[in-house]
């Protein structure tokens, strides 16, 4: 045999004895020829190495640990369209199952045997589904009443998430928020109502707020707009943001009102990715009633061999995320469920506190509502500090942990903050090891002598004082917001 050509690679050739590994991988021209599964993979995989550990990324709201036969379940169904429903008509099955589980988790009043409600690739899909429905049900009772549809709102928090920027700007729908601020740190209804009008199609609160971890009060801003519409003779409905909150509330706060219960809370969405304990990406969205899903929105196909209805942005999509969701409700229960959030609860609270005590950081918030929280330097610390929590994240890195820092949104967007997502997988010991590379890290900086160039920016710009928390706005605003 021609020793070229064993170069070239085949099941002979030792991988890291081919001519590919000699090669640079490719970055815009499909390669000439083919290469063996060894070697692609060897190549594909050496790429990723570089990042994160997932399970160490605290980052991330998104599941990273699921059990052997979850994983192996969802292996196997990887070669499952969602969509073809004719030939997998039992995943349409456990799709409609999983969303009865869910719209009986938030306290759904519909009777029909099947809930209304939709699969999404994760909350940025279900959160659209839910803001068009509002919006199209708004236009129908406007033309009805022969009022202009033209200039649709919405009402939201300045601490929304990025989908709903996207929402707006996608469907040229206005979105108005409610600034936070250092008093008001959740969606404050009075201010939100004083933002509505004809034209507002729904306001939108958030459980579990991505950038702070705290919920908004459905209760409260529900209460506030029954009176509202009473009063105005609108209908603004409310559509539940519950990313995070939508699997956490049902099972560590099942008697908190934030849910169906509510008369406004026409629609709530959720990541079946996030908190519901299945790998990227799922979502869901669930009405109250069918008659909150408005016509225009379910698509008729004919072409797969039956008539499907189907609601959603995308045509096909994974099937293998649906089997995951269903096999955790069945594997889980509710106390398998409860078990999990709780745990995680307790060791975000225990990160929380033991945080809270290390002389430079103080809490954003003195309670821990979800598995997560953030932080910020205190202000006496950073007056005299020669380091930013932007140093902090990247020393943290170093040990290969992922905790990010970024600043508030608008109103709050001068002030640093750091983060921590507690999901499952996460123990006590890992964050026991989490605290000790925080405490080293700090050791390390405060033994510099001169300050960081993240400090010295900022001391440059004279931001040093001033500002609700501390002062940091080093001009490297990113929304981190996942
Ligand atoms: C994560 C998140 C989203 C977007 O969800 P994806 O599942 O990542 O698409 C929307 N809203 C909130 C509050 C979130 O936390």
């Amino acid at each position: 045999m021609n020793d070229i050509l064993l170069r070239k690679g085949d099941a002979k050739t030792p991988t890291f004895g081919s001519d590919k590994m000699l090669q640079p991988a490719p970055v815009d021209r499909i390669p000439e020829h083919p290469t063996t599964p060894e070697i692609a993979y060897q190549m594909v995989k050496d790429e990723t190495f570089a990042q994160t550990q997932p399970r160490l990324n605290m980052a991330t709201f998104v599941t990273t640990y699921m059990d052997d036969y979850a994983t192996k379940l969802m292996n196997e169904a990887i070669d499952i369209n969602y969509i073809d429903e004719t030939e997998y008509p039992r995943i349409a099955l456990m799709n409609a199952k999983c969303i009865n589980i869910m719209a009986n988790l938030w306290n759904s009043p519909e009777e029909a045997q099947w809930k209304a409600g939709a699969v999404a690739i994760g909350s940025s899909e279900a959160c659209m589904l839910g803001g068009i429905a509002a919006w199209l049900r708004w236009k129908e009772r406007r033309k009805s009443q022969g009022r202009p549809t033209d200039k649709p709102n919405f009402v939201i928090s300045s601490a929304f998430q990025v989908v709903w920027e996207k929402f707006a700007q996608l469907w040229q729908i206005e979105m108005r928020t409610v600034p936070l601020s250092a008093e008001k740190i959740t969606l404050d209804p009075d201010d939100a109502l004083a933002m509505c009008d004809e034209n507002t199609i729904c306001v939108v609160p958030t459980a579990g707020v991505t950038w702070t971890g705290l919920n908004d009060d459905v209760e409260a801003l529900d209460d506030a707009l029954d009176r509202y519409n009473k009063k105005t003779g609108y209908d603004i409905p409310i559509h539940v943001d519950a990313a995070s909150g939508g699997f956490i509330l049902p099972f560590l706060h099942p008697e908190h009102k934030w849910d169906f219960r509510l008369k406004w809370v026409l629609s709530i969405s959720t990541s079946g990715h996030k908190f519901g304990l299945v790998y990227p990406g799922l979502g869901w969205v669930v009405w109250k009633d069918k008659k909150y899903l408005p016509g225009p929105m379910a698509f008729s196909v004919n072409y797969l061999g039956a008539n499907i209805t189907q609601v959603g942005l995308n045509f096909s999509r994974p099937a293998a995320q649906i089997l995951g969701q269903y096999y955790q409700f069945i594997r889980l229960g509710f106390e398998g469920y409860k078990a999990i959030q709780s745990n995680s609860m307790q060791v975000a609270q225990y990160l929380h506190d033991e945080i809270g005590k290390m002389a430079p950081f103080t809490n954003y918030s003195d309670k821990v509502v979800n598995p997560l929280f953030i932080w910020y330097m205190n202000v006496d610390y950073n007056k005299t500090a020669k380091w930013t929590l932007y140093d902090l994240q990247d020393k943290l890195r170093q040990s290969g942990w992922m905790v990010p820092a970024y600043t508030l949104p608008d109103n709050l967007e001068d002030n640093v903050v750091m983060r921590i997502v507690v999901r499952q997988g996460f123990s006590r010991d890992m964050a026991d090891m989490l605290l000790h590379d925080i405490t080293e890290a700090v050791a390390d900086l405060e033994k510099l002598e001169y300050p960081t160039p993240s400090r010295s920016t900022l001391e440059k710009n004279g931001e040093v004082q001033g500002s609700v928390f501390t002062h940091t706005g080093s001009g490297r605003r990113h929304r981190k917001t996942k």
